[in-house]
């Protein structure tokens, strides 16, 4: 793990925060990317007091060019890119009824564009280099649909379509990995994004049912997934707390 460069997008909070951390831990170099450039001062301080080696920059992953100007800058910085996590999400939910439609717009442009320009930025570095790991989130609403998570399921489904889609188009002399991890409940800021009452009461029953699981579990299986020896691709993961149902 040494010696290799991560490029983490939505690493200003949850599950990038901590993936962020624990890859440092595993001595990898990091370069943090999202839009509050606060918090990620704040965490390259923390990693690098820790030994870390880390970097950051503004991006939005919505912008083809930033996600581009990204890339160039961890070419720059750490002379090469060995790993994408596309971690950027959110998840304002709602029923749809409601017709939240520039939530909906925004759930697309995030969660679906921003994977794909985030692929879009490194894949052609990746082939020149002939080796490199491309980690999507997707979420257990990635596989399953229910009641005010439909447009966000169709960005999970969407990011799983595109991660398989991906690994069937790369060649077999392609030394490009891809993993999809699918996560269950986790405890992070994104429920904050949520507008609709009815959608905030309904997650409030649902989440007094069972517990969630923390950035960190998360972080630790992505962790797992690059630590395989590079003729080893985990190609997906679905993980819930034990009590989801
Ligand atoms: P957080 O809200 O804690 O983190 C989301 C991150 O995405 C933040 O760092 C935010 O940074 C970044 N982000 C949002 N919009 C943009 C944008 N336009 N450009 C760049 N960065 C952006 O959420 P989680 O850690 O929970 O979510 C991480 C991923 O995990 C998401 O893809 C989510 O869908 C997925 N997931 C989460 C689950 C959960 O229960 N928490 C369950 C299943 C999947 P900033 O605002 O600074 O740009």
């Amino acid at each position: 793990m040494e010696q290799k460069v991560a490029i983490i997008t939505g690493a200003s909070s949850g599950i990038g925060a901590a993936t962020a951390k624990e890859l440092a831990k595993a001595g990898v170099k990091v370069m943090l990317a999202a839009r509050r450039a606060e918090r990620m001062v704040q965490l390259q301080q923390e990693l690098e007091a820790d030994g870390g080696e880390a970097c950051y920059q503004v991006a939005d992953v919505t912008s083809l060019s930033d996600m581009e100007a990204l890339a160039q800058k961890t070419i720059e910085r750490f002379g090469k890119i060995d790993i994408l996590v596309n971690n950027a999400g959110i998840s304002p939910f709602s029923y749809l009824h409601k017709r939240r439609v520039q939530e909906w717009d925004q759930m697309i442009d995030v969660n679906i564009k921003g994977v794909l320009n985030g692929i879009a930025a490194v894949l052609p570095h990746m082939e020149e280099r002939n080796e490199g790991h491309i980690i999507n989130l997707s979420s257990v609403a990635g596989h399953e649909i229910t009641p005010v998570r439909v447009v966000y399921s169709a960005t999970k489904f969407s990011v799983r379509v595109i991660t398989e889609g991906l690994r069937r188009e790369l060649r077999p002399d392609q030394q490009i990995r891809t993993t999809l991890i699918s996560p269950g409940a986790v405890e992070t800021e994104i429920s904050e994004g949520i507008t609709d009452q009815e959608a905030i009461e309904l997650l409030g029953r649902q989440a007094s049912e069972q517990q969630a699981l923390h950035a960190e579990d998360i972080a630790r299986i992505i962790r797992f997934a690059v630590e395989q020896p590079s003729s080893v691709a985990i190609n997906e993961i679905v993980v819930r707390p034990t009590s989801q149902r």
